[in-house]
């Protein structure tokens, strides 16, 4: 798509040329420019991802990038079949945290129950394809929100979006009754509170 958008860019610009010009053999130079611009395109998309995978929770310095980057991943893993550039992004990121993921614990290990709530049962990972595999990626998000609440302790704001994850995502409503009540003690501003109060009303409008 980006690719296209500068063609047509250097196209028209080219066209503009000719006509203040009128340079003859000028459709020439428009053909030969095209595979450079795409080229530049493909490149920049690769530093783009390239850029967004080296962001990992524990480089950044604030709540709000933290929550930037759940909400990233969230978009990728939604995309991976619909989006090259989120595809692209979703494998480079899960496959540089395989290689470096040393946490027992964590969703992309054997050990890690990966329990998927459409089925009601526990699956196991697609090893060959662990960016398509949509239960491991719900639990891999998971897993990042849990390090963003680890790594920012006072913030209401990740409970809260960690909350709606977990009712939404997760189907776990107990577990995102907790995240509420956890942000209601961490000093959230007046609209956090009001948001804390229309989760809790909304989850329990639904149980009742
Ligand atoms: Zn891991």
């Amino acid at each position: 798509m980006g690719t296209l958008i500068f063609t047509f860019c250097w196209v028209s610009v080219n066209a503009i040329l000719m006509k203040l010009l009128s340079v003859n053999g000028h459709i020439i130079i428009i053909f030969a420019g095209i595979p450079l611009i795409a080229y530049l395109v493909v490149s920049l998309r690769e530093k783009r991802i390239e850029a967004l995978i080296k962001t990992t929770i524990d480089r950044v310095q604030v709540d709000i990038d933290a929550l930037i980057i759940v909400n990233n991943m969230t978009d990728f893993s939604k995309g991976i079949n619909k989006d090259e550039f989120h595809r692209m992004a979703m494998i480079g990121i899960i496959n540089i945290h395989m290689v470096d993921c040393v946490a027992p614990d964590c969703p992309c290990k054997e050990e890690y129950e990966l329990f998927d709530v459409t089925s009601n049962q526990f699956s196991t990972l697609n090893e060959n394809s662990p960016h398509s595999d949509t239960v491991f990626l719900d639990h891999f998000i998971k897993r990042y929100y849990e390090d963003a609440i680890v790594k920012f302790p006072n913030s209401p704001a990740i409970n809260i979006a960690f909350s709606f994850y977990l009712f939404r995502v997760m189907k776990n409503i107990h577990a995102s009754l907790i995240e509420l009540s956890v942000a209601t003690k961490k000093k959230p501003s007046l609209q956090q509170q009001f948001t804390i109060i229309r989760y809790k009303r909304i989850i329990e409008d639904l149980i009742y």
